[in-house]
């Protein structure tokens, strides 16, 4: 991810070294070298004129400063604007004050939302957290299984309807689980939620149920950082359906071009918490606005 849009930028910056003084046309190249690399990552086109326009004015009105040549206060303002972009600050889970902390997952089938809902939980019990999945996902055959499988793989029971009940309702799976994680003691429970290969009314409707029958203190949407400016169009979709609080990135190991990763937070207005990047139970961490920065620019 990322690898064309390091190549392009540090091709740009590249073309100011030795420079002494930017130039109104150096900066204006510069802006335009930026805004192409941006397009060609498959970012979206109001969130690469906003960039571009805040770099420019920034690059504009900057002192020069004793410390840095042009080229460096120019990769410095990039860095800060990435920054900004990716969400400013790490955004962490917040915990509920009493009782077990609920977190429901959405997002389309494929997304990665089961092997997501593993990778949470094992990270959760890194930090001496109590967690417990729960197959609320219904509708694909295999999922309850899948989701027992990689439970088992990372330690953590996983809460699901009773064999031979498998079509039992996910809104009365996810409010049991809420009484069975009070009842045993567990302080995270994560609900993995039915996903489509599209988006569509009757998913979105059952989301927004368990949503609202469990009150989730945390509702993460879930997606495939490698779809590319699909990623944001599914993300508005399901905000304006189902809402939620914060995004988790999947598969940023991909070598897609990772335009969705730079774009959600802009058009969503909501946080990527989570990115979740390989096949390994570890691959997963809190998402840092200025790591990921730091890489796209390294
Ligand atoms: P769900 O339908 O949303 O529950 O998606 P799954 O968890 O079943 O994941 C769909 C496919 O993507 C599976 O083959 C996973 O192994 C794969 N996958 C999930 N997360 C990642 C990731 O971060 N990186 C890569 N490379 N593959 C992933």
């Amino acid at each position: 991810m990322f690898a064309t849009l390091s190549d392009r930028l540090a091709d740009t910056f590249k073309n100011l070294r030795g420079k002494g003084r930017l130039s109104e046309a150096d900066i204006d190249a510069t802006a335009r070298e930026i805004r192409i690399a941006l397009l060609e990552a498959d970012v979206a086109l109001p969130v690469v004129k906003e960039f571009v326009g805040a770099v420019k004015e920034r690059a504009r009105g900057e002192e020069v400063s004793g410390a840095l040549n042009p080229a460096q206060q120019i990769i410095k303002i990039v860095h800060e604007e990435l920054v900004t972009i990716l969400g400013g600050e790490t955004r962490r889970l917040r915990y509920a004050k009493s009782g077990p902390t609920v977190i429901m997952l959405a997002g389309l089938q494929g997304a990665g939302k089961t092997t997501l809902a593993a990778k949470l939980a094992l990270w959760l019990k890194d930090q001496d957290k109590t967690p417990m999945l729960v197959a609320a996902d219904l509708q694909r055959p295999n999922a309850v299984q899948q989701l027992q499988v990689n439970g088992e793989r990372v330690g953590v029971p996983v809460f699901a309807p009773e064999p031979g009940n498998g079509t039992g309702n996910p809104v009365d799976v996810a409010r049991a689980s809420i009484e069975e994680a009070k009842r045993k003691l567990h302080d995270v429970v994560i609900i993995d939620t039915a996903g489509r290969l599209g988006v569509d009314a009757e998913l979105m409707q059952q989301a927004k149920d368990i949503r609202d029958a469990v009150q989730p203190d945390e509702v993460l949407f879930v997606v495939d950082a490698m779809i590319g400016q699909d990623a944001v169009v599914t993300a508005q979709a399901f905000l304006d359906g189902v809402g939620y609080d914060g995004v988790v990135l999947t598969k940023l190991d991909g070598d897609a071009r990772g335009g969705a990763a730079l774009s959600i937070r802009s058009i969503t207005g909501k946080p990527v918490m989570f990115a979740s990047s390989g096949e390994k139970m570890t691959d997963f961490d809190l998402f840092h606005p200025d790591r990921m920065a730091s890489r796209i620019l390294d």
